[in-house]
């Protein structure tokens, strides 16, 4: 498997702005934030898309779930809420090939569905 982004930020060969560790998820602020709060949360066991890493392992799934949840209470978003997105695949819109949650917030998101 090619090494992404998220494997280099993972190895520490590219900085990124950890805002989470432990030791399942990383999570570090998206480059390019669609949002006040734009967090990105992976798992530290590599997966190409949740696809993988849920046929890789249910429990580990619903642990990393467990995890983003974690993720966004340490953030603060956790009175008023958040948005979580998970682009799989390229009909997606998934860019990088690694497992990755976006949790969105900080301000009222538009566009939700309905
Ligand atoms: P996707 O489109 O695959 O769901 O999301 C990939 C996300 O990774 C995008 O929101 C993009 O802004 C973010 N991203 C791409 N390269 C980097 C990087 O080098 N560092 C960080 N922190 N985020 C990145």
């Amino acid at each position: 498997m090619d090494e992404t982004i998220f494997d280099k930020i993972l190895a520490k060969k590219i900085p990124a702005q950890v805002v989470y560790e432990d030791e399942t998820v990383l999570a570090f602020k998206d480059l390019h934030p669609q949002a006040k709060v734009h967090v990105l949360v992976i798992p530290k066991t590599r997966a190409a898309s949740l696809q993988d890493f849920a046929f890789w392992s249910p429990e580990a799934t619903g642990l990393f779930f467990h995890s983003v949840i974690k993720v966004a209470k340490t953030l603060g978003l956790d009175q008023r809420g958040y948005r979580i997105v998970m682009n799989t695949l390229s009909d997606g819109g998934q860019t990088v090939a690694y497992a990755h949650v976006h949790i969105l917030g900080g301000e009222p998101l538009s566009g939700a569905f309905s």
